[in-house]
């Protein structure tokens, strides 16, 4: 059934929202956004948007192939407004006992077509000079790419509007309205907006928009940091992270570190992570000392050049995590209304497949990504809670 005539609201424009806007206007539909802030102004602006296959995830290997594939579609399509750059992915060793899990993840990205390899600590240093540190070895991976969060949500926007998409920000939804079955718009503290269907893109406060209606989704905040250094001249070419590891903490692949257009250098290293409190994600909380200390004495191992480099600034997000760390992309309660959050800390990449997805299943037709690692019938019945 094609989307013409009908009416849909996309409550959130952040990444996944702009993504689904645009999805849904170009398949013919009537599409409202609405933001309760700016766009992109929650998590998606804050991201360090890369967009990486690589040390990611198995079972999601042909979704995020699709992902990295669309993106470089709209970086052509769009003339390079948000600033992609394919710069590559390093993925730094300091254990002996890491090497086989790098290789097995190096192996099933090649078979999957992919180009990742294997790098001695010498090649690192031709391909990332200014990463002196004492690493064993690391992985590497040359078609990951960054992008301009910001200008990516506004790109994609812009394309919705300019196909015909309203966008109503700084308009909170209040409610979902439903008529028997089926939902029949949302209210909003100033008007009451009739839609044939509501897609709720709205990260980390998605779960609790749906609740009223009697839809319980495992869905959960998480506290992301990150730092800032004051602007450097051009140090860092790609994005470093740790490799995914069997020893845990920041061995077990919560190092992020990049370099901004504006010579900023940006870095997050995570050693314990963990579910936030309820409701966390409508405080306003300061990054921890300890992950201040730990981040910057990972990027000073790291870049020992940096050394007396001044952080800028700091700042908090919450992410919409879920038990099994696959976004929740589908129908769920009552007819018309569709699920599009659980981004679990890596919604950047996937934001295209979660459109597609929401794009096929509006239509009722078999979309290009297989929707299942997304379903959200998986979380039915309880059978997967947060632990
Ligand atoms: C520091 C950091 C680094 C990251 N690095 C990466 C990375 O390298 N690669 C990657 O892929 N991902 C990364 N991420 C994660 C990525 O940014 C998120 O997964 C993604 O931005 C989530 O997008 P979203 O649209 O689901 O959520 P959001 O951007 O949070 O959008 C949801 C929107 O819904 C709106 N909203 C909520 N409730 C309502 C309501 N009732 N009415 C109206 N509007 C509402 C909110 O205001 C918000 O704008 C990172 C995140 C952080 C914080």
């Amino acid at each position: 059934m094609g989307l013409e005539a009908r009416h849909i609201v996309v409550v959130g424009a952040g990444i996944v929202g702009a993504a689904t806007a645009l999805a849904l206007v170009e398949r013919g539909a009537r599409v409202t956004v609405l933001e309760r802030a700016s766009p992109g102004s929650a998590v998606s602006g804050a991201s360090l948007a890369c967009l990486g296959t690589h040390m990611n995830s198995e079972i999601e290997l042909p979704q995020l192939i699709w992902a990295t594939q669309r993106w470089a579609l709209w970086d052509q399509r769009f003339n390079g407004a948000f600033h992609y750059r394919r710069c590559g992915q390093i993925r730094f060793i300091d254990h002996e006992a890491d090497i086989p899990t790098t290789e097995r993840w190096i192996a099933l990205e090649r078979a999957a077509g992919l180009s990742a390899s294997f790098l001695t600590a010498e090649q690192v240093r031709e391909i990332e000079p200014a990463l002196t540190g004492p690493i064993l070895a690391a992985s590497w991976s040359p078609d990951d790419a960054l992008v301009n969060p910001f200008l990516s949500v506004r790109t994609l926007l812009r394309a919705a509007m300019d196909a015909g998409a309203q966008l109503r920000h700084h308009q909170s939804v209040l409610a979902i309205d439903t008529r028997g079955e089926s939902v029949c718009g949302v209210r909003t503290a100033d008007a009451t907006i009739p839609a044939d269907a509501v897609v709720v893109a709205g990260g980390p406060w998605a779960a609790d928009l749906v609740a009223p209606l009697g839809v319980s989704l495992p869905i959960v905040p998480r506290k992301a940091q990150c730092l800032a250094t004051v602007a450097q001249p051009p140090t860092i070419r790609g994005v470093v992270g740790a490799c995914k590891s069997e020893q845990g903490g920041v061995h077990g692949g919560y190092t992020q570190i990049q370099q901004s257009e504006a010579g900023q250098i940006l870095f997050n290293t995570v050693l314990e992570g963990g579910k936030s409190a309820p409701g966390a994600q409508n405080t306003i909380p300061q990054v921890d000392l300890r992950f201040v200390s730990d981040s910057i004495a990972t990027l000073l191992r790291l870049f020992p050049g940096l050394r007396g480099t001044d952080v800028l600034r700091s700042w908090v997000r919450f992410e919409a995590v879920t038990p099994d760390d696959r976004f929740i992309a589908g129908p769920v309660g009552p007819t018309g209304l569709y699920m599009a959050a659980g981004d679990n800390g890596t919604g950047f990449l996937r934001a295209p497949v979660i459109a597609e997805i929401i794009a096929a299943a509006l239509e009722a037709r078999s979309g290009e990504v297989d929707p299942s690692p997304y379903d959200p019938r998986r979380f039915s019945a309880g059978r997967e809670t947060h632990a």
